[in-house]
């Protein structure tokens, strides 16, 4: 994707003020996206753009700002409005919401203030951030309500691969290393991956790595989703790809919940709408890793789609977020 793509959802007319209005946004590689929600109506507006990833953690900032303003005056409101703004964001998040680690497919960005920087530029509304997959966990456990697990492993397979951690009822956030980077654990072979290393399970199963890996076989540079459909229509090269793919997932997978002892994990992103191309190879690997208890790991796929992590932002800001 490349451009503005502005894609916004009109809300209807209103008279009353709204009571705690938060905008949530998730940064990731590829897109923005930020939603707005107030106590009273639920979800308000959204709208989405391209990450200027490339350009810098001010040009990010500058387009994630752009956009709560956007979804602001299409309900009448502007940022002295808000009660807070959550973000997810691509990258390893410090508690005090700074970058200290992100993929190659950002320029710049390490370093970025992401709470001090965009409450700047939103007439000083309090922000809030974390790791994306942090926030897309954090959305899939309020989806669950009373079922809520004690302990889960939530992964993300988008651009690349992030992953999140619930363990005794606490979403864990690790030190500097960040918790639960899922994607750039394993020794799966000889692939480079998005961290300057080899092997990792991103450089098996990210979208990225879905695309490199099979134009290096085929000359073809087709996007990971344009490769999940030849392997659908029987592409022999195209069902290898997301075939290693899924092994590589469910090893990784099966590892992690073991360390940890975690029975659930809770799978999103744009690659896992490829479930059934993932599916057996996963499920295949993940067995040979059985936690010691004896128990099997569960698996769930996330059911809020690409809202997740703007909605689990919006949470970081709501008044009791876990
Ligand atoms: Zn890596």
């Amino acid at each position: 994707m490349s451009g503005a793509t502005g894609t916004q959802r009109a809300a209807g007319p209103r008279i009353r003020p709204h009571v705690g209005l938060r905008a949530g946004v998730d940064i990731g590689a590829t897109k923005t996206l930020v939603v707005l929600r107030d106590d009273a109506d639920g979800l308000l507006a959204e709208a989405e753009t391209a990450t200027p990833a490339r350009r810098g953690g001010d040009a990010i900032m500058d387009t994630a700002a752009e956009l709560v303003r956007g979804v602001l005056a299409e309900v009448g409101a502007n940022p002295a409005a808000l009660t807070g703004v959550g973000v997810g964001a691509a990258g390893v998040i410090s508690a005090g919401g700074m970058v200290t680690a992100a993929g190659d497919s950002f320029s710049g960005w390490v370093g970025t203030k992401i709470d001090l920087e965009l409450s700047r530029r939103l007439d000083r509304v309090p922000v809030r951030s974390e790791n994306d997959v942090t926030a897309f966990l954090r959305a899939e456990l309020g989806e669950l309500g009373a079922d809520r697990p004690r302990h889960a492993l939530a992964v993300a397979v988008g651009t690349g691969v992030g992953g999140a951690l619930l363990v005794d009822g606490r979403l864990l956030r690790g030190g500097g290393a960040g918790a639960g980077e899922i994607g750039h654990i394993g020794d799966f072979g000889d692939e480079p991956c998005s961290c300057g290393r080899r092997g990792h399970l991103e450089a098996y199963a990210g979208g990225r790595a879905l695309t490199r890996r099979y134009a290096a076989a085929t000359s073809r540079q087709w996007s990971a989703e344009r490769v999940a459909s030849s392997a659908l229509g029987g592409d022999p090269v195209a069902m290898a790809v997301f075939e290693r793919a899924g092994r590589c997932l469910g090893m990784a997978i099966g590892q992690a919940t073991g360390l940890l002892g975690i029975d659930l994990a809770i799978l999103g992103g744009g690659v896992v709408r490829s479930w059934q191309l993932l599916e057996r190879p996963l499920l295949e690997a993940l067995r040979q890793h059985p936690l010691v208890s004896g128990r099997s790991v569960a698996i769930r796929l996330s059911e809020l789609g690409e809202r997740a992590v703007a909605l689990g932002a919006v949470a970081l800001v709501s008044p009791a977020p876990d």
